[in-house]
């Protein structure tokens, strides 16, 4: 199974991995997470 960015919708969390967190670990809000490429994951995060 490949790994894919997935980021937060409500806080904007990027998290990496096979599957997105069922809760947010930063705002708390459960299935917030949407798959996003990995382009998208860098400006995100700031690169
Ligand atoms: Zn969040």
């Amino acid at each position: 199974m490949s790994k894919s960015f997935y980021f937060c919708t409500v806080c904007e969390d990027v998290h990496y991995g096979g599957n997105p967190p069922e809760e947010c670990p930063t705002c708390m809000t459960k299935d917030a997470y949407e798959e996003i490429d990995e382009e998208e994951a860098k400006e995100k995060m700031g690169f």
